[in-house]
């Protein structure tokens, strides 16, 4: 998960159109939960216009670069309701239907995210209570639609990370798996709002921690055994060496700004730190290599390479 930024007052004109606003009074009119999955909200996503497609998916994707929410891969996008639309795990609350038009609430995830049973699917704990409509949605704000995911954050502090409020980085990081052999998210913040999130999005599942660690040894380690094989078989100077580690760190650096590629997050990791380089990125090497590579980087970080 990393930080996106969303206009949450651009909002799709599908999610505000009067048959939207009717849609949802009728819901909460008629308390008929039955009408979240027909006659509310699936269809009020489509285009308005009258052309083919889910103005609501579309916007999704573009805004966030077709990469999933929570897992940051590049995949086919669901829309998914940060805060349930139907029901609340393990409690009675009776779902965040009055949210289902609300455009902070709604985010791209891929489908294994959000599935039922591995993925969030209709958990959202929090640590003081759940809110319900009437606790927050006056009338007026029903016609309007708007009870923004700030807002209700800031009253009912989800164990969930929202990656339009919340900056990710302060709550998660990265480590080599040995056992699982792969590349582990893991919280790192005293509430335990990142390892909560990872938990509820199944961040560690088998999958993601193999391609989280393929795009380790595709992109960084791969080419820095290239280049230390060059230099030992004398196929390039040290100068020469010098010179394509620094361009290698400065790919590297271009790519954790590149939104449209996976794992933003993990591609900031790496470069953020030397110990987070030395770690993650190089930990294959020989004792040796990894001594040099890492002297390569402090001195690229300190502008002398
Ligand atoms: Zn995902």
């Amino acid at each position: 998960m990393r930080k996106v930024v969303k206009d949450l007052d651009n909002i799709p004109t599908s999610l505000i159109s009067q048959e939207a606003i009717d849609s949802l009074r009728n819901v909460i009119d008629t308390k008929d939960n039955n009408l979240i999955k027909a006659d509310i909200y699936r269809g009020k996503y489509l285009k308005t216009d009258g052309s083919k497609g889910d103005e609501v998916v579309e916007e999704l994707a573009k805004i966030y670069h077709e990469k999933c929410a929570y897992c940051e891969e590049r995949t086919l996008i669901y829309i998914e309701h940060y805060r349930p639309k139907g029901r609340v795990q393990t409690t009675k609350h009776g779902g965040y239907y009055w949210l289902c038009y609300e455009w902070s609430n709604l985010l791209p995830s891929c489908h294994e995210c959000n599935k039922i049973g591995g993925g969030k699917a209709d958990q959202f704990p929090v640590s003081n209570k759940h809110l319900t409509y009437a606790d927050c949605l006056t009338d007026q704000q029903i016609d309007s639609l708007k009870v923004k995911a700030t807002y209700l954050n800031s009253i009912e502090a989800p164990f969930l990370l929202h990656p339009e409020i919340d900056e990710p980085k302060d709550f998660l990081a990265f480590e080599i798996d040995a056992n699982k052999n792969g590349v582990s998210m893991i919280g790192i913040d005293e509430t335990g709002r990142g390892d909560k999130t990872i938990s509820i999005c199944n961040l560690n599942r088998q999958p993601l921690l193999l391609n989280r660690l393929d795009y380790i040894n595709d992109y960084v380690n791969t080419e820095i055994k290239k280049l230390f094989a060059k230099l030992s078989k004398g196929i390039i100077s040290k100068e020469t060496f010098s010179e394509e580690m620094k361009e290698l760190f400065q790919e590297l650096d271009n790519q954790k700004m590149d939104e449209k590629r996976p794992f933003t997050l993990l591609r900031w990791f790496v470069m953020e730190s030397a110990d987070n380089f030395h770690k993650l990125a190089i930990s294959n090497l020989s004792r040796n290599e990894q001594e040099v590579a890492l002297a390569f980087f402090k001195a690229y970080k300190n502008g002398t390479l």
